[in-house]
């Protein structure tokens, strides 16, 4: 598609649904926003979520499959994974930190009687990693099990590439397949400065000012970790692979914006993939990383695993030992793995990790008040975290930058 000024383009057709989106909501009445604005938003969630299952497949077979031999995949999956692994720590960490300073949950005069949250047993760790391997894989791709549809395709696009010649035309149906969803999501993304429109205006009215300031000190305190964290961790890393800080800013404002409008990190994968190869991934690895991360790297989410533990723990007066702060870590992580790519789940999986500390629950539908707030905060985060990995990953494989993109590979801008 041809492209457009600056000032027409796509991405500031979304900022301008992104302010009217301010504007608008601030001046109907839930009623309205709920009956009218709401739906144009769903809508656009609903169109890129149908997008998200197939394109993971199709990219995750072919990344498998174009990756090389056996020692090659594993030596990209190991780097991948270390460098999840490693940014999820330090997320809740930081956000343990942080949270620990500026004391989000003193002094808070909330009522949490009549609050009722669903209690829940965090499951067994043996039945969780079981639980990643289907035992019917179109059931799973049928449900959506993301976990479920990673395992199946990386093993069946492991099994194309080690049989080598013979099963060629396989990467290159699933690329074409994967080419052909990221074609659709270009359709769809006509569509999205209305979506971000309805979303913005929506959430504007149902979450004005009155239900933000009580519990704006956590707000603030996710924020500012957030920061803290992009500052200390994403930065030094965009200056490690050798790249200005300005051009990694600028290519990935597309994804953010949509991580940021839909709190869907789901409905903006095929925007991330294609961001973080106009930045320099090599395809294979970016289609590799991307659908993964996508899933299993919530950097953003983890923060919040961090901050809201020590602020539910501050309202219901607990004192949270080191022991108790480590465990918070370590369940954090796996929560922040096992959370979800769309709206509100980490909001869900805050129960874990609440669960093994023994906060109460309630906590939970206390949160809920601000969580679409906090989820713009985290969702954007754990965009941003995969494009970079992938950029990371390829830095260390010697690929960044050596690729040129194919125009069915490309988004309209
Ligand atoms: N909304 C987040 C995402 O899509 C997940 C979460 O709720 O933490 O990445």
């Amino acid at each position: 598609m041809a492209k457009k000024s600056f000032w027409f383009g796509l991405p500031m057709q979304m900022m301008y649904g992104l302010v009217l989106g301010v504007i608008v909501g601030t001046m109907v009445s839930t009623e309205f926003a709920t009956t009218w604005l709401q739906p144009l938003g769903q809508l656009f969630i609903r169109l890129i979520r149908m997008v998200v299952v197939p394109l993971v497949i199709a990219t995750l077979i072919a990344g498998a499959a174009g990756l090389g031999d056996a020692s090659k995949i594993g030596s990209i999956a190991v780097k991948t994974i270390l460098i999840f692994a490693i940014t999820t720590a330090v997320a809740v960490t930081i956000g343990l930190i942080v949270a620990n300073f500026m004391d989000p949950g003193l002094g808070l005069s909330i009522s949490v009687e009549g609050l009722k949250a669903k209690s829940a047993t965090p499951p067994p760790l043996s039945k969780v990693l079981m639980e990643i391997v289907p035992i019917n894989p179109i059931d799973a791709f049928g449900k959506g099990n993301m976990l479920q549809v990673i395992f199946f395709s990386i093993f069946f696009g492991f099994c194309i590439s080690v049989m080598g010649e013979p099963a060629k035309m396989l990467t290159d149906f699933f690329q074409k397949v994967g080419d052909v969803m990221i074609r659709m999501t270009n359709y769809v993304m006509l569509y999205a400065p209305i979506g971000v429109f309805g979303l913005i205006s929506y959430t504007v009215t149902k979450h004005g000012l009155a239900v933000l300031l009580p519990l704006g000190k956590l707000i603030l305190c996710a924020f500012i970790a957030t920061v803290i964290f992009v500052v200390i961790t994403y930065l030094p890393l965009v200056k490690l692979i050798g790249m200005s800080i300005s051009k990694f800013l600028k290519g990935v404002f597309e994804p953010w914006l949509i991580a940021f409008t839909t709190c869907s990190s789901a409905a903006a994968l095929a925007i991330n993939l294609e961001s973080t190869r106009q930045l320099g991934s090599s395809k294979a690895i970016a289609s590799f990383v991307i659908p993964l991360g996508n899933t299993i790297n919530m950097n953003g989410t983890s923060i919040y695993m961090g901050v809201t533990a020590v602020f539910a723990a501050q309202v219901f007066g607990i004192d949270l030992t080191m022991t108790q702060q480590f465990e918070i870590v370590l369940m954090g992580v796996l929560a922040a793995v096992g959370t979800a790519g769309v709206p509100g789940a980490g909001l869900i999986m805050t129960t874990l990790v609440f669960t093994e500390v023994g906060i109460p629950l309630e906590a939970v539908a206390l949160i809920a008040g601000v969580d679409r707030i906090l989820d713009m905060i985290r969702t954007s985060v754990n965009v941003l975290g995969d494009n970079l990995t992938a950029l990371v990953v390829s830095k260390l494989e010697g690929t960044l930058g050596t690729e040129k993109m194919d125009s069915d590979s490309q988004l309209a801008s």
